[in-house]
């Protein structure tokens, strides 16, 4: 089958991939493996042109009855699925945080901008309108990163007792809520912010030169990938509803 969509698939030399290797329904039938790029019946796909983040290339992974040795999987039999929401809470903090970071770039791009453009006799950011788009972004950013913060400190410390020795955390000991909630947040804020920052900017804010325009393509992203924002609402509604609140 073919695997759309990977990013770096043209540099990588080893795929993580998750396969179905039982009839069990769901996630049990499902375990993990990493491949190799230069396996029989590998092959990348051509580099799809993108509306922005074009530093990375993504490109198709297609297997074309590429045989894969039971010595590379990963975990034991069936585990698959377990270990991919592992991964994703961690992945989905990650690009929490880097949309944390994103729109602190673009709030310090808008108060420099803001505090040099002159209209009406004035910097833009003396303008009151001006200073509630910097205010609102500003307030959500740290609401994000707040956010992000406490849920990756408790990470930390689940990952640590979990190092410790077994045993099976409570239930709702741990961050999948938490992850996809600073997800979802995040992204959504972060293309509200760069929004705003094309408004701050005016129309420089829609040409090239001025850097706003790529990072409003860039993070419109962060809204699709590690599961789009809706899949993170049915997590955080399923967390909420099996937590009881
Ligand atoms: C540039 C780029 C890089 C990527 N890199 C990687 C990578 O490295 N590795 C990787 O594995 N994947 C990668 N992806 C894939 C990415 O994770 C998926 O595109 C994304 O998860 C959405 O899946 P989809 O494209 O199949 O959309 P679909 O699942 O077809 O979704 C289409 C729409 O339907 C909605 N939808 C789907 N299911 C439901 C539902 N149950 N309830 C409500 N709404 C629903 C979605 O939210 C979306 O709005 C990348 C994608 C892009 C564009």
């Amino acid at each position: 089958g073919t695997k759309r969509f990977i990013t770096n698939a043209d540099k990588a030399h080893v795929f993580t991939v998750m396969a179905r290797t039982g009839d069990e329904p769901g996630g049990r039938g499902v375990s993990a493996f990493l491949v190799p790029r230069d396996l029989p019946g590998i092959t990348i796909g051509e580099p799809e042109k993108k509306m922005g983040q074009k530093g990375a290339r993504v490109a198709d992974v297609v297997f074309d009855d590429t045989p894969v040795p039971a010595a590379l999987r990963l975990g034991a039999e069936g585990q698959g699925f377990k270990i991919a929401m592992q991964v994703l809470d961690r992945g989905r903090l990650h690009i929490a945080a880097v949309c944390v970071g994103v729109a602190e770039r673009l709030i310090a791009d808008c108060v420099a901008y803001a505090s040099t453009r002159m209209q009406f006799g004035k910097p833009i950011a003396e303008h009151q309108l001006i200073q509630a788009m910097l205010a609102d972004s500003k307030t959500e950013a740290l609401a994000a990163r707040a956010l992000v913060m406490e849920t990756a400190a408790r990470k930390d410390a689940l990952d640590e007792r979990a190092a410790c020795g077994p045993g099976r955390p409570p239930l709702g000991d741990n961050v999948v809520l938490e992850s996809a909630a600073a997800k979802y947040y995040a992204s959504e804020m972060v293309g509200r912010v760069a929004d705003r920052a094309v408004q701050i900017f005016g129309g420089a804010g829609y040409i090239a030169d001025y850097g706003i325009e790529r990072l409003y393509r860039d993070v419109r992203l962060f809204r699709i990938y590690e599961g789009t924002s809706q899949i993170q609402q049915l997590i955080i509604a399923r967390e909420t509803l099996k937590r009881g609140g």
